[in-house]
């Protein structure tokens, strides 16, 4: 029950995001009306072309938006029944929020360990908290612990998308904002880093917003899905019922309007 110290959350949803919209340099508007829900354990995919916005709705929620000289200018983010708007992007990661930018983020020069540390430290682990997380990442991502040594950006593609996953993992979230992780990578990586995700959903509970383009891969592992075209949400439904329902194909082409 909720209190007036603790007032039950607006929503049961993990986030809310209520009709967005997000304008670049103050005249480009790149998205309008953006809503859509990530429930507590769910795979929720954010489909659409290039350009469609989904990139712009992931920073609009981790708050990286700002970085880009680009400001939520309509509409609420509510992450555990809390707006966002004054919440900071460093605050909304305490909180459990992580965002896992599109093209694989590594600090090139430094060790793979490291680059993993460097996710550890926004949440100010202990010594023995950084390390049992440090192993807790190597269990998901034995490949890592192999090339701990080595300098990332001398790892594969696929080895640098599961650095970049494997240091967001370190601030041990609830739900992970995930751009693109499909992007130049061989579909045999590609399945692997999405059989990763749903071991993790499955047994962490852990929470996923995936932006991508591959359809297909996209809609294997989440539940729900929203299509983005041109700043708007023009389809949404189950991954199954999209699937059934054809025509994404269609929407990708830009034939819905
Ligand atoms: P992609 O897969 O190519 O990244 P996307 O679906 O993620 O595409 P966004 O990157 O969110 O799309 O772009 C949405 C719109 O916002 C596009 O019209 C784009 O040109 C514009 N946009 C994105 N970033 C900026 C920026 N830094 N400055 C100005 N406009 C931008």
């Amino acid at each position: 029950m909720g209190s007036p110290l603790h007032p039950q959350p607006a929503t049961a949803a993990l986030l809310q995001v209520d009709d967005i919209e997000v304008v670049y340099d103050g005249s480009i508007l790149a998205l309008s009306g953006v809503s859509l829900a990530v429930e507590p354990g769910a795979i929720v995919a954010l489909l659409g072309a290039n350009g469609a916005g989904k990139s712009t709705t992931l920073k609009a929620i981790s708050g990286l938006v700002r970085a880009e000289r680009a400001e939520v200018t309509r509409g609420q983010v509510h992450f555990l029944g809390a707006p966002l708007a004054r919440t900071a992007p460093s605050e909304r990661v305490r909180q459990g929020m992580v965002h896992v930018l599109e093209g694989r983020h590594v600090f090139a020069h430094l060790s793979v360990e490291d680059n993993l540390r460097s996710g550890g430290f926004v949440q100010r682990l202990s010594r023995a908290d950084m390390a049992a997380s440090l192993q807790r990442v190597y269990q998901w991502f034995p490949r890592l612990k192999t090339k701990r040594s080595t300098p990332a950006g001398l790892t594969s593609g696929g080895e640098q998308q599961m650095v970049a996953l494997g240091r967001a993992l370190m601030t041990r979230p609830r739900l992970v904002l995930l751009d693109e992780p499909s992007m130049g990578l061989a579909p045999l990586i590609v399945e692997e880093i999405f059989e990763i995700v749903a071991q993790l959903n499955r047994e962490q509970g852990t929470s996923f917003l995936i932006a991508e383009q591959n359809i297909n891969v996209a809609l294997k592992y989440a539940t729900h899905a929203y299509v983005l075209s041109t700043g708007q949400v023009v389809a949404q439904g189950s991954a199954q019922a999209l699937l059934a329902g054809g025509g994404l194909q269609d929407i990708y082409l830009g034939k819905h309007a």
